[in-house]
């Protein structure tokens, strides 16, 4: 191969001072085995971008970087999640590479693909997702409530890929694109695919953390989803409208019924009337309600200011 283009890992780190020694031993020699196969620039990096951790995270970065020509660092001023520091580190580098790869630092994720992932870039490919194949170290909770995570996320209309998390290749023309979504509310995994261009997966297995502990417990995991949905999506609104029209249409055939039954004899005065309206004006305000969020939810996504387009081609 005659092209050798820039690649940087881009790695988010928040309190990893048990990893990080392991995984640049182990990216230097895979950077370098790349680099030798012809595959990408000598002038790859990996970047760690320190999320204010409190531990020796960013001391432990700044010796690596002093020792290991192929190490860069980034210091995020405080503790933002990890989403944001994954965010600030590709527009960190978007214009210094060619193209940039996100993973964790416990290299969870398989880094024997990264070669593939870069090979689909020269085929053409502005974002690579990589996809878990199997599970098989998670623990059953933590799968169910992962693979949940995913359905819900469909379910609400949020247009993400299944089984993918942040490992992901994307080029610097696609990370172009990405700067100008400016939302606040982060949530990569559902903006990234509204980029659109030539995109393929590579499948992976993902192991187990080899040191330190996960950083992501099951109140940060809820937190995520829920902000998934909601920077995503307006369909919780939807619910509202559609639960009043059921409430109000359930109230007009209690009406026809006892209606009917009246006119058989068959009613307790006073309890039709009631009932219709309990029915009625509970499903009239529930519209209500769901009319005036459907409003809210426009203005909403107006705020986010998304691009309308992204122009793939201009032939001229
Ligand atoms: N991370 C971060 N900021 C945070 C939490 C996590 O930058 O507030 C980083 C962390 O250092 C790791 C990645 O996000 O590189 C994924 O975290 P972790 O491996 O703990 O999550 P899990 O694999 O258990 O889902
Ligand atoms: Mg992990």
């Amino acid at each position: 191969m005659d092209r050798k283009e820039k690649l940087y890992l881009v790695i988010p780190c928040y309190n990893e001072q048990e990893v990080l020694h392991e995984t640049e031993h182990r990216l230097t020699v895979k950077l370098n085995q790349m680099i030798s196969d012809g595959l990408i620039s000598d002038e790859s990096r990996m970047v760690f971008v320190d999320d204010g951790s409190k531990d020796s995270t960013w001391n432990i970065i700044k010796d690596m970087h002093e020792k290991n020509g192929l190490v860069l660092g980034i210091k995020s001023s405080r503790n933002r999640g990890h989403q944001n520091t994954l965010l600030a580190g590709l527009m960190t580098v978007k214009d210094e590479c060619d193209m940039a790869i996100s993973m964790d630092a416990d290299l969870q994720d398989d880094i024997e693909v990264l070669d593939e992932f870069v090979k689909k870039y020269y085929d053409g490919c502005e974002i690579v997702y990589g996809v878990r194949s199997a599970r098989k170290t998670d623990t059953f909770f933590k799968k169910f409530t992962a693979e949940g995570f995913y359905k819900v996320m469909k379910w609400m209309g949020a247009d993400i890929v299944f089984n993918h998390a942040d490992y992901r290749l994307m080029s610097s023309r696609a990370l172009n694109e990405l700067a100008k979504y400016k939302e606040v509310n982060l949530f990569l995994r559902g903006i990234v695919p509204m980029i659109g261009f030539k995109t393929d997966v590579v499948m992976y297995e993902r192991h187990e953390r080899f040191a330190g502990e996960s950083k992501y417990p099951l109140k940060k995991m809820l937190a995520f989803a829920m902000d998934g949905i909601t920077s995503l999506s307006i369909k919780p609104i939807r619910f509202i409208t559609s639960l009043g029209v059921i409430l109000f249409a359930l109230s007009v055939i209690l009406l026809i019924y006892f209606i009917v039954g009246y006119f058989l004899g068959r009613t307790a005065p006073g309890w039709a009337t009631i009932v219709v309206s309990i029915w009625g004006i509970g499903g009239l305000q529930l519209l209500a309600i769901g009319v005036i969020g459907e409003y809210i939810g426009k203005i909403y996504m107006e705020t986010k200011e998304r691009p309308r387009y992204i122009i793939e081609e201009f032939l001229k």
